[in-house]
């Protein structure tokens, strides 16, 4: 049995190491409270979206440093310029997309960019300034495949609360075979029945592909 001396020194060394994980759940809980602060969207996983893993540190106005703000009026924290006041707005983006028809079946392109490299989707990405979401949907459908298409009609619109962009996707007609290109690893045309569920590259590919069978 250890000797009073010893449970001392053992009960020193408990309380420090207490106070020293209490100081780390200190620093970890203030340091996610800043990042919800900070950064309002985080993926499924809990984890913050990629995309605001390099969040803002400066005024895009006079170049000043942003800082987390209360704001007033809008009830809720902002990135506010030390400097000159601005809110920098942290919004969803915009990403179009076409589900290209041909005869009852579609056509497919395997990514060859991250993120999800090597998985199946159609043709989409982020709306530029000064096109609509029309525009960009069949701009990035002739960047990622070499094809034209003639949208006919919205299929649905898709977001969730934690993700940072906002999926518009469109169905089309295929005006020509695709002929692919630099971000497509390959295209190939797809049944109801031969669509790759398990090798989709994003939770909205999916839930449009099955909106799009709803459809037929
Ligand atoms: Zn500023």
């Amino acid at each position: 049995m250890p000797d009073i001396k010893d449970l001392d020194g053992l009960k020193a060394r408990d309380s420090g190491a207490t106070l020293l994980l209490s100081l780390v759940d200190l620093l970890l809980i203030r340091t996610t409270v800043m990042l919800e602060d900070l950064y309002p969207c985080k993926n499924r996983t809990g984890r913050y979206s990629p995309m605001y893993n390099s969040p803002p540190r400066f005024c895009p106005g006079c170049g000043s440093p942003l800082a987390s703000q209360y704001v007033d009026v809008e009830e809720r924290d902002r990135l506010v310029c030390t400097a000159c006041g601005e809110i920098h707005y942290i919004n969803p983006k915009v990403v179009a997309g076409v589900i290209p028809a041909t005869t009852g079946r579609i056509w497919l392109l395997r990514r060859a960019i991250q993120p999800r490299y090597g998985t199946w989707t159609f043709p989409a990405g982020f709306m530029e300034m000064g096109e609509t979401v029309e525009q960009a949907a069949q701009r990035e459908t002739f960047e990622e495949l070499h094809m034209d298409v003639r949208i006919t009609g919205l299929l649905n619109i898709y977001s969730r609360s934690e993700s940072p962009t906002v999926l518009i996707v469109y169905l089309a007609d295929a005006l020509s075979e695709p002929i692919g290109g630099s971000e497509a690893l390959e295209f190939a045309s797809f049944s109801p029945e031969t669509i790759p569920w398990n090798r989709l590259a994003f939770w909205n590919t999916e839930a449009a592909l099955r909106d799009w069978i709803r459809s037929l």
